[in-house]
C-alpha cells in the first residue's frame, strides 16, 4: 500500500520544491522497524528545508519532518512489537534520512524512543522537537546551578515554539521570567503561559556594549546574533546561558568581556544527536512537567497537504507557538 509524503526535490535551477507523492514501502530508506506515522510538527527546520532558504537537506529526493510520533507496525528488533507507541526527533531526519512528514517511516531502532506513560501521539507532537530542546535548555541551565530563587531568567524568541515551551515550564518551576518577543501584541498570552515581564527584542537585536547591567540569573536563548551577544552582556555574574537557535542569525558578534569579566558560562544546546540517556530524561519530565491546557492553547494543527503554506509565515515569525501535523489528512 502506498503512502503520502511530502516530498522534496531540486529543480535545475537549484530552488527547493515541495510536493505530495505516494511513496512505496520500498522506497523507504533501510532500518528495522516500519512506523505507522500518526502526527508530526512543523518546526523552523523543516520551514527551512521546504522552503530551501539555508541548506538543511542534504540528500534528494528528500521526504522532510525532523520528529514523528506514531505506532510500530513491523520491527525486525526485538525492543519493539508491533502495535508500540513511539517517536522519534533528530538523528537528521529530514535532513541525511527521509522524515516524518509522511504516513510511514522506516528507522534504526537505535533511535527510537517510547512514548512516556501519560503522553499521546498528538501530545507528543505538540511538544516536538521545539519544545523538546526547550526542556533540553532547562535541563541545561540547571546542571548549571540556576535556581527559581536565584533571579529572573530571559527567554528570546519567546512566542516561537521553544520560547513558548520554555517560559511554560520555567514558570512552572517557579522562576520570574522575562519574555523578549518582536510581537509585543501576544503579551497576554505570553503572561499567560507564565512569562512576569516583557521585554522588546528591539532592545537586544542591534549592537550593544560588551558589558551591560547585570540583569539575568540565567537565559535560554532562540535567536543568536546580535541578540546573544547582548543577552551574554547583560548576564548577573556566573550566570547561565543555553543557546540553541540562530533566528536572528548565525553570527555571534560579541566579545569575550561577559566570559572572562563576569564568569558567564554559554552552553550550547543541540537535540539532533543529544545522547540516548538526555532524551529520554528530557521526554520523561516533559510528560509530567508541562500543563496540557497550555499545549492545547499553544498548538495549531494542519494536514499534511497544508504544510508547504506554512512555512514561510513560520520563517517570517507570524506563527505563534507549535503547529502540529496530522499526516493523515
Ligand atoms: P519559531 O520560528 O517557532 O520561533 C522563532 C522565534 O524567534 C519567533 O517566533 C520570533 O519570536 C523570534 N524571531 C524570529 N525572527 C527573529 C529575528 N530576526 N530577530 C529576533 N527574533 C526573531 O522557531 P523555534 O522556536 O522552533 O526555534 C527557535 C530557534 O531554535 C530556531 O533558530 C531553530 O532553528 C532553533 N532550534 C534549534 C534546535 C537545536 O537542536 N539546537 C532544535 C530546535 C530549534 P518573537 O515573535 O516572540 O520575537
Amino acid at each position: 500500500m502506498p503512502y503520502q509524503a511530502l516530498k522534496l526535490t531540486r529543480g535545475e535551477d537549484g530552488a527547493t520544491q515541495a510536493r505530495l507523492e505516494r511513496i512505496a514501502e520500498d522506497e523507504l530508506p533501510e532500518g528495522e522497524v516500519l512506523v505507522d506515522v500518526a502526527y508530526s510538527s512543523l518546526n523552523y527546520k523543516d520551514a527551512l528545508a521546504i522552503t530551501g532558504k539555508s541548506p538543511v537537506v542534504r540528500s534528494f529526493p528528500m521526504v522532510p519532518g525532523i520528529d514523528f510520533a506514531g505506532t510500530v507496525r513491523r520491527s525486525a528488533d526485538p525492543r519493539f512489537k508491533p502495535g508500540d507507541a513511539v517517536l522519534l526527533n533528530g538523528w537528521g531526519l529530514g535532513e541525511t534520512r527521509w522524515g516524518g512528514l509522511a504516513q510511514a517511516a522506516r528507522v534504526p531502532a537505535d533511535w527510537l524512543l517510547r512514548l512516556p506513560a501519560g503522553m499521546d501521539a498528538r501530545q507528543a507532537m505538540a511538544i516536538g522537537t521545539a519544545g523538546y530542546t526547550a526542556m533540553l535548555c532547562v535541563m541545561a541551565l540547571e546542571r548549571h546551578n540556576a535556581t527559581p530563587e536565584g533571579g529572573p531568567v530571559l527567554v528570546t524568541g519567546a512566542n516561537g515554539g521553544v520560547g513558548t515551551v520554555a517560559i511554560a515550564l520555567l514558570a512552572g518551576q517557579g522562576y520570574a521570567v522575562t519574555a523578549s518577543t518582536g510581537r509585543p501584541q501576544e503579551a497576554d498570552y505570553l503572561y499567560s503561559l507564565g512569562a512576569s515581564g516583557i521585554l522588546d527584542r528591539a532592545a537586544l537585536s542591534g549592537p550593544g556594549k560588551p558589558l551591560q547591567k547585570e540583569a539575568w540569573a540565567a537565559a535560554v536563548d532562540c535567536v543568536g546574533s546580535h541578540t546573544l551577544a547582548n543577552v551574554l552582556a547583560g548576564m548577573r555574574y556566573g550566570a547561565p546561558v543555553a543557546a540553541c537557535g540562530l533566528a536572528q542569525g548565525m553570527d555571534l558578534p560579541a566579545t569575550v568581556a561577559p566570559f572572562i569579566l563576569r564568569g558567564v558560562t554559554l552552553i550550547g544546546v543541540d537535540s539532533v544527536y543529544a545522547p540516548m540517556g538526555l532524551r529520554e530524561e528530557a521526554w520523561r519530565r516533559l510528560a509530567g512537567e508541562l500543563p496540557r491546557g497550555m499545549l492545547e492553547a499553544n498548538t495549531r494543527e494542519l494536514g499534511l497537504s497544508e504544510i508547504a503554506a506554512a512555512a514561510e509565515p513560520l520563517l517570517e515569525g507570524r506563527i505563534r507557538g507549535r503547529i502540529v501535523v496530522d499526516v493523515n489528512r
